[in-house]
């Protein structure tokens, strides 16, 4: 726990609502007057403290509740004031949990201004530029921490990280089109002058619409030098072209084989993937974004082992495989709040299922570094050799 905790991770697949810590969304309900269902508010007292070592997530949820609870977010998180004490929170958890790099993602909203003061209403472009001006202070106090903490040090391989964050504009894939194209269009557009605009994703309701539908918008921000993401494999597909029993899971197939065929730049979860997927990208890989929590908990596999997580990853459907084969994935933690996690659980309970040393936790950290869709091979290698140089300690 204490290598976990200290080694300096990299987050790749992190929502930003979805990373509300549980306690500020029951804060945030009551002052807004919305009445959470208690039985979606499942955590007791004790998973808060984000250092109990044991304190693995063992209640499932499944995917239809994640999106049951994701739906109360919202209400919540209904103005500014809101959006920047969770934005705050979130990059401070992210740092004292030794985070060197985080990509956030969110689908920009219209909030109100205050909830306190009236129906005065922001627009989408000033809901990223709230989060763009956190994560710019935040950065720069985290680069001033770190000067100063350097100074100070005998040792530099002693001193925290700063943490680097980034932002990757989401399309909801249960919206309508116009809607996307308003977000893609945004996120192309303040790109130019906020360079932590650095990509966009889809996600969203996975039974809902199809890729294909939102296809020309992802190559129009891939055009203007926006890196992408697709959420993928999180529903059941059928097994290969000629398995037309289904017609849902065909529909699902032919959307996965469009999905690969446009070859994002990495895939959020992979999860539920036939062979014959499984080896297509086994041929020309895609870097995955494993969630290894999340997975476990949507899929219900901790559900099925009494609520131990650790025997419900073993159970997970590609971690082994793709450790064995050496596919590239990073670890992350999707949505931290609803899901109880932070990095540090993330790295430990695939450790602890998997059998993993401390040599195979770097190896998957460094290679995710490769993943991250900011800046040049110069910023990547000087992380990885900052990240090594932290380990050398450990
Ligand atoms: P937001 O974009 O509001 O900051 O983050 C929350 C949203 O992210 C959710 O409403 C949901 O649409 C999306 N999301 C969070 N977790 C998942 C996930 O595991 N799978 C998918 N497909 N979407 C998710």
């Amino acid at each position: 726990h204490v290598f976990c905790k200290h080694l300096p991770k990299i987050e790749l697949h992190a929502h930003l609502n979805g990373s509300i810590r549980e306690t500020t969304l029951v804060q945030l309900a009551s002052e807004r007057s919305v009445t959470l269902p208690a039985t979606l508010l499942q955590h007791e007292a004790e998973h808060h403290d984000p250092d109990s070592e044991a304190l693995f997530n063992t209640k499932p949820r499944s995917l239809e509740e994640c999106f049951e609870i994701f739906a109360y977010i919202p209400r919540c998180v209904n103005d500014i004031v809101a959006l920047k004490r969770i934005t705050v929170e979130i990059l401070e958890d992210f740092a004292n949990d030794n985070v060197a790099y985080v990509e956030l993602r969110t689908g920009p909203k219209v909030l109100l201004v205050d909830h306190t003061s009236g129906e005065q209403y922001c627009t989408k472009k000033q809901y990223v530029e709230t989060v763009l001006d956190i994560m710019s202070s935040f950065e720069g106090k985290e680069r001033k921490r770190y000067e100063r903490e350097l100074h100070n040090s005998k040792d530099r391989n002693l001193v925290r990280l700063p943490l680097v964050p980034r932002l990757l504009m989401s399309v909801d894939r249960s919206g309508t089109l116009d809607q996307a194209e308003e977000n893609i269009n945004l996120a192309i557009d303040m790109a130019k002058t906020h360079p932590h605009i650095v990509g966009v994703e889809l996600g969203g309701n996975p039974t809902r619409n199809d890729f294909r539908f939102f296809e020309p918008l992802f190559q129009k921000a891939r055009d203007h030098g926006l890196k992408v993401s697709i959420h993928f494999g999180e529903v059941p597909t059928a097994r290969n072209d000629s398995d037309s029993s289904d017609p849902i899971l065909k529909a699902a197939y032919d959307e996965a084989i469009a999905v690969l065929n446009f070859r994002p730049d990495r895939l959020g979860h992979a999860l539920l993937l036939p062979h014959v997927l499984m080896e297509k990208l086994m041929r020309k890989p895609i870097p995955i974004e494993c969630c290894p929590t999340s997975n476990v908990m949507t899929l219900e596999l901790a559900l099925h082992y009494g609520g131990n997580l650790v025997n419900g990853m073993k159970k997970h459907p590609q971690l082994g495989k793709w450790k064995s084969r050496r596919y590239p994935f990073s670890i992350n933690t999707d949505d931290s709040g609803i899901f109880c996690t932070n990095l540090t659980k993330e790295f430990l309970v695939i450790a602890t299922a998997f059998d993993l040393s401390k040599d195979d936790l770097v190896d998957i950290l460094i290679q995710s570094v490769d993943h991250i869709f900011d800046g040049t091979e110069v910023f990547r290698e000087k992380l990885k050799t900052l990240i090594m140089g932290r380990v050398d300690e450990l």
